[in-house]
This record gives structure tokens, sequence and C-alpha cells, in this order.
């Protein structure tokens, strides 16, 4: 399948810090796209350039082929572009079911969002048990799928994921991949970006390794796996 997001050449400055130098990638519609690297190594600055939330200094993104380098972040949300941000900023004051209802609150198509209400319920039973409590009682790591469901709420073209495996126990990482892969295998373009380099190449299609704001390795999810780079620098071996 082709390109969804085609992204060349993008840059991002914070004053005199280069922290992303001109990076190219590309995201194939119905695959799972990972973005690794080490803490601070420009993989959650590349994520909120792609969602327009801090200013490009270089370069060119283009959705479905249509130019959104200098789109607002609403529109670019519009398009379908949802992102699940780190650190999961979910409303702690709200209710589950309110935190999924605002993931939709741009649509109108009613029927359509009752269903995928029950899509996302299907796929975070844990949500349903909990759909009246507030978002704040919920576990980590059932903040995070709240957070992935309301993000679905939107029907995104490609869903955005910053370091969804951040903070949480070996066994909700676990979890937490695995339905990150059937919401892939039901056909979304994910863009996965993942200090966990092991567990993401796992589940990737197509890898890029970041360090220092460059893309330093690309190949399969399978190749970066084995790549001796990889192998020493990431995965301790
Ligand atoms: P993390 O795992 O910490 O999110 P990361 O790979 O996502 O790491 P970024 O957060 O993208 O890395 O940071 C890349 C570089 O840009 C770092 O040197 C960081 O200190 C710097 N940086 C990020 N945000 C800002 C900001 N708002 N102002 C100044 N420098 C920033």
């Amino acid at each position: 399948m082709g390109a969804l997001l085609e992204v060349s050449g993008l840059k991002v400055n914070f004053g005199h810090v280069e922290a992303v130098k001109g990076i190219d990638f590309v995201l194939n519609e119905g695959e799972i796209t990972t973005l690794v690297g080490a803490n601070g190594a420009g993989k959650s600055t590349t994520l909120l350039a792609l969602s327009g939330l801090v200013p490009k200094a270089g370069g060119k993104v283009l959705f479905a082929g249509r130019d959104i380098t200098r789109l607002a972040p609403h529109r670019i949300v519009h398009l379908g572009l949802s992102q699940v941000a780190e650190g999961r900023a979910i409303l702690t004051r709200l209710t589950v079911r309110e935190n999924l209802e605002l993931g939709a609150y741009h649509r109108n198509d009613t029927d359509a969002i009752a269903a995928d209400f029950e899509h996302v319920l299907g796929l975070f039973p844990r949500l349903r048990e909990r759909l009246d409590g507030f978002a704040g009682n919920l576990s980590g790591g059932e903040q995070q799928m709240l957070a992935i469901a309301r993000a679905l709420m939107a029907r995104p073209r490609i869903l955005l994921l910053d370091e969804p495996s951040m903070g949480l126990a070996p066994l909700i990482v676990q979890e937490i991949f695995r339905i990150i892969r059937t919401i892939n295998e039901a056909g979304l373009t994910i863009f996965l970006v993942e200090q966990n380099v092991r567990q993401a190449l796992k589940i990737a299609h197509r890898a890029y390794v970041i360090e220092t704001g460059e893309i330093v390795l690309k190949g399969t999810g399978e190749e970066l796996l084995d790549h001796p780079r990889v192998l020493e620098a990431y995965l301790g071996v």
C-alpha cells in the first residue's frame, strides 16, 4: 500500500537547539510505523510538529497527497490525524464516558458515534466497567487505554501515539501493544513513538531510529531488531 503521510526535510528548532534536523519518513497506509530513540532524541517534537503543535523550521508534510505543512492543529485533526499525547492528557475530573464523548466532539454523525463508542468499549472492556467513574480514578494503564480510546472516537485515518508504554508495568505494556496491533489489524495506520525499542520494533512493519534529531537507521521492524547497532545501543545485547 502507498504512503498516507510523507514527511521530507522536517526541521524543528527551539531557540538555538536543533531538536529535529531535517528528517524524512513515510507512513504507509495500513501499517504500523515506529520512530524509536532515546530520551531527548526528538521523537515527541517530531509528533508535535506533525500535529502542528510546534512550528516547523523547514520541511514538508503531505497527508494523502495534500500539503498540510502549514495547517492549524484543529484542521489537521479534522483531516484525520489524531494524537495521543505523552503523559496521556485525559481529563481526570470528567468521567470515562465524558472523556470518550469529547473525542468525538467535532463529529455530528450521531449513529456512527454510537457505533464507535460500542466498538472502543469492545476493545477496552475495562473502560466499560468504569464508564461513570472519574477518569482520575483509573490506573495508569487504564488511563492510557482511555487516551487511545478517546483518540479512536475521532475516527482518525492515522493514530499518532507518543510513548504509550511510558511508566506502565510490563504486563500492562504487553496489553497496550496487543491492543495497538489489534487496532492496526482492523485497518488503521499507526505512527508509534517509543523508547521501548524492543516492543515497538516487534509490532512495527516499518521503523526509524532517531538520534539527536537525525534518522540514523531505517528498515522493517524485523530488520532493525537484528541490527547490530540497535542490539548494542538499545537492546543491551
Ligand atoms: P522524550 O522521551 O523525553 O519525550 P524525545 O525523543 O521525545 O524524548 P524531545 O522531547 O522531542 O525528545 O526533545 C528533543 C530535544 O528538544 C531535546 O534536546 C529537548 O531538550 C529539546 N526540547 C524539547 N522541547 C523543548 C522546548 N519546548 N523548549 C526547548 N527545548 C526543547
